[in-house]
């Protein structure tokens, strides 16, 4: 409004000197030069309520800390810090020096953003959420002042709903709390996370707004040791990927407002999904819907959960159409996955399949026997056999290999490298860094000689049963993995 009014007052006060003979035009460039600088510094954010524009706000935040699944130690911890803010008088009383930040730690997608959310509803604070990236310009000095306008609107904004507290929530903190001097345009990153110690280190238990930071990252190792000092982040919580038990209890959260047939079975689901975040398993659940929908259900099925779960993993299917020779040599190849994973492992096959999803033409998704954390030697050495086994496959049917085991061998040096640094090779106890290319080049040589001999030799034993699974794959595309297991008993029962 202000804005409108000296507007045209201004051209109000250039049309009477324009009238009264007076030349304007040096006016007008200057004018017009001043609107552009104008206009840029606050598409930019540097003008009051730059900053504020694009802040989330949620003046009374009713997420609560049961909508967030599978991060039960994490919402503990955070909510003994949080007694700080409930209990601002005791620990007055006690001389407690009041707790400024708390730093949320974990991969993406882990709730992090949820449980700094819930966190402003449990203490009945208001809430605004900024990421990093947000304030590191090309132009000096806006991040330092984008951080005193965040401070500053939270301070306001929680006298205006007539609140306590504020909890501003810094997502990517990294990006502007990273160690000093390690930037190229440091000065810039240098100046905004002084900004925001000066800002940290000058919030008073007063009576007045207590502001309380939360910053979160899956990179504390990046952050500069100031921040982490006693007095800013007092705090860090871990925010881990989810057990089994945490992903069903995700998957029932966001199955809530979602109609389910009666035989779905999320226990099967969580266990199926190991290594997913909580935004996984959203997206999981929403591509599951979205299927239902495609193919005109009412209710959403166990074998949408599972194309959900691939969704997830693989991407879209693709529309690339193979030649039937190239057709023939995916089926071949994830047979030859699929049967190794299922005799080195049994029940552990999942899904195979020959239609292509994002860029895979073909794959074989496999159960893990329940969360692990630790790995023998002899698993590794079962996950380096299936993984070989694709290009095995192809090399005994078809007398050669193809490029389409890349990301198999990928895998496999992984998994030798892992064995390697384990102490599980030849070498004995090494430390990987140390040891020079040529030994490490030798001994995975010698460890993927020996288990490629032994895969090639357990798929030469189940010769037929592999042709089998080919031919069913070429029929029909896909098989589950109960129709894998039913195919390779009642081979066995008629031998
Ligand atoms: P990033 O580090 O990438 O910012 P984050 O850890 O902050 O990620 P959120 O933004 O909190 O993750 O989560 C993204 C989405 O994933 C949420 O909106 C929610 O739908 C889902 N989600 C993630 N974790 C959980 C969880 N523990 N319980 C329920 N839903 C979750």
């Amino acid at each position: 409004m202000l804005k409108e009014v000296f507007l045209g007052v201004g051209l109000a006060v250039v049309a009477f000197l324009a009238l009264v003979g007076y030349n304007v035009f040096p006016l007008l460039v200057l004018a017009a030069l001043a609107g552009t600088i104008l206009l840029l510094l606050n598409r930019n954010g540097v003008g009051l309520g730059g900053n504020a524009r694009k802040m989330e706000y949620t003046g009374s935040a009713n997420f609560t800390f049961d909508m967030i699944g599978g991060q039960n130690a994490a919402i503990q911890e955070l909510k003994e810090a949080l007694e700080f803010i409930l209990e601002r008088e005791k620990i007055k009383s006690l001389g407690i020096r009041p707790l400024k930040g708390i730093l949320l730690t974990g991969p993406p997608g882990t709730g992090k953003t949820l449980l700094a959310k819930a966190a402003a509803s449990f203490t009945d604070s208001v809430f605004l959420a900024v990421s990093g990236s947000e304030f590191i310009q090309m132009y000096a000095g806006v991040g330092a002042e984008r951080v005193r306008t965040l401070f500053r609107t939270a301070r306001e904004r929680a006298q205006k709903l007539k609140k306590n507290s504020a909890i501003i929530f810094i997502d990517e903190i990294d990006i502007l709390g990273g160690k000093r001097g390690s930037n190229i345009s440091h000065h810039e990153y240098d100046q905004t996370l002084n900004q925001l110690l000066v800002e940290m280190d000058g919030m008073k238990s007063d009576g007045q707004v207590e502001i309380l930071v939360v910053g979160a990252t899956n990179r504390v190792d990046a952050l500069d040791a100031a921040l982490m000092r006693p007095g800013r982040f007092d705090r860090q919580v871990k925010v881990d990927l989810p057990d089994k038990d945490g992903r069903k209890s995700i998957l029932l959260i966001h199955t809530r407002n979602k109609p389910l047939a009666d035989e779905v079975d999320l226990e099967q689901i969580a266990h199926e999904t190991f290594g997913f975040s909580g935004a996984h398993l959203e997206s999981l659940t929403n591509e599951a819907a979205i299927f239902a929908l495609r193919e005109q259900c009412n209710r959403i099925s166990q074998s949408h959960l599972r194309e959900g779960i691939d969704k997830v993993i693989m991407g879209e299917k693709s529309d690339r159409k193979p030649s039937p020779s190239d057709l023939k040599r995916v089926a071949i190849h994830e047979a030859g996955h699929a049967l190794v994973g299922e005799l080195v492992n049994p029940n552990s096959v999942s899904t195979v399949t020959i239609r292509p999803r994002g860029k895979a033409l073909g794959y074989v998704r496999h159960n893990p026997e329940d969360d692990t954390y630790l790995y023998t030697q002899t698993a590794l050495e079962n996950q380096i056999k299936v993984a070989l086994a694709g290009a095995l496959a192809e090399e005994i049917v078809l007398g050669d290999r193809s490029t389409g085991a890349a990301g198999d061998y990928g895998q496999t040096m992984n998994l030798v490298r892992h064995m390697i640094s384990a102490g599980m090779s030849s070498l004995g106890v090494v430390e990987l860094e140390q040891l020079p290319q040529e030994k490490l080049h030798d001994a995975s040589t010698e460890i993927l000689r020996e288990l490629e001999e032994r895969t090639r030799i357990l798929l030469q034993e189940h010769l037929t049963a592999f042709q089998e699974i080919v031919k069913i794959l070429e029929d029909k595309e896909n098989i589950t993995g109960d129709e894998l297991r039913q195919c390779l008993n009642s081979l066995k029962a008629a031998s």
